[in-house]
């Protein structure tokens, strides 16, 4: 059997299926594991893998941006469970041609992200690379017990929910495959991400959000882990998904683009639901954490599977799920 039939997730549940669940609070298939930490509290443990020609092109970006989006991916991940990163353990495979300069540009950028997000470098592992550079960064962070939000609590009646802007990573990554320059807000989007820590403790401590992701492989694709998890279904409001002024340029031009829009990876932002019951807290929450939430949709009954709700309210078909790693 080929690689490409099974797709990254098939294979990710295959390893799942084999490797035994030990003690742990929470093991794969979720954005991070969980482990009791001391009284009251759960560490948070997740691991992403960057590869050159796979996640980036070092002529694309300079070498400091991609040592702090190294550690915003990572860090992501233990924002969609609530928690508060804490240490970081960095893993590196160098080609021969890469500079001292460039090195330390790399470094500087892993420790000014990992400071602003209230993390410490604690560790990792440094090779020679006889082909691409390989970034692995693992990240431990903690959460309260009882706070953790994982991908399963959705529930139908819950209202969807999505943190910042969709589609300008995707549509930055459009210009550079074509060569162009991005508009500069779209390249920031696409080279220097923002994990939205502060928003994910704030949803968890006011126990807001019953499931949360990160956006990393796209809003239909992620959503879908969301529906799965909790055995629901959704339907997605395309008036509603939030748009950057330069994405909405972009979509005056060509209305296809929309597709990244809900297609599209690397958006880096939380997508939560929140029960009815819950909803009039949310504001404060996003307040906060300085950071604009919008409603795209609602959970439903999983015999719905997932609708995607075109503005005239027909049905979207033919929308691609998202990104994933073993299709050709
Ligand atoms: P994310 O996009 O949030 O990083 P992934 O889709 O990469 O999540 O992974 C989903 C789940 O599968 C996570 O729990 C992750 O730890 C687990 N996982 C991914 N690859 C492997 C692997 N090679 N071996 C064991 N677990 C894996
Ligand atoms: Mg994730």
């Amino acid at each position: 059997m080929k690689l490409a039939q099974l797709g990254e997730f098939g294979l990710i549940e295959r390893i799942r299926a084999a490797a035994p669940a030990g003690r742990l609070r929470l093991g794969i298939g979720d954005d991070c594991a969980a482990q009791a930490l001391g009284p009251g509290e759960l560490l948070l443990t997740t691991t992403d893998l960057l590869v050159e020609g796979v996640h980036f092109r070092r002529e694309w970006t300079d070498l400091r941006r991609l040592g702090r989006k190294s550690v915003s991916v990572n860090v992501s991940d233990i924002a969609a469970m609530g928690g508060e990163p804490r240490a970081l353990y960095l893993a590196l495979a160098l080609p021969p041609d890469l500079t001292l300069e460039e090195v330390d540009a790399f470094t500087s950028g892993v420790l000014e992200a990992a400071g602003e997000y209230g993390a410490v470098l604690a560790g990792g592992d440094t090779c020679r690379s006889p082909g691409p550079l390989l970034i692995s960064v693992t990240a431990e962070g903690a959460v309260p017990e009882g706070e953790m939000i994982r991908r399963s609590g959705a529930r139908p009646g819950d209202a969807l929910y999505v943190s910042g802007t969709l589609g300008d990573s995707a549509l930055a990554l459009r210009h550079l495959l074509a060569g162009e320059e991005p508009p500069p807000p779209l390249a920031a989007r696409h080279h220097d991400p923002a994990a939205r820590v502060r928003l994910g403790r704030s949803l968890a401590a006011a126990g807001i959000a019953s499931a949360m992701i990160d956006l990393s492989d796209g809003l239909l694709a992620d959503l879908g882990h969301i529906l799965t998890a909790s055995g629901t279904g959704a339907e997605v409001e395309v008036r509603a998904l939030p748009l950057s002024p330069e994405f909405r340029n972009a979509l005056a031009a060509d209305p296809d683009l929309l597709d990244l829009a809900l297609s599209g990876g690397e958006d880096y932002e939380l997508l939560f639901t929140v029960p009815s019951g819950v909803e009039r807290h949310l504001g404060d929450a996003a307040g906060e954490a300085g950071i604009q939430v919008t409603r795209i949709g609602k959970i439903v009954h999983s015999g719905a599977g997932c609708t995607v709700r075109d503005a005239d309210g027909g049905i979207r078909a033919g929308t691609r799920r998202g990104f994933n790693h073993f299709e050709g």
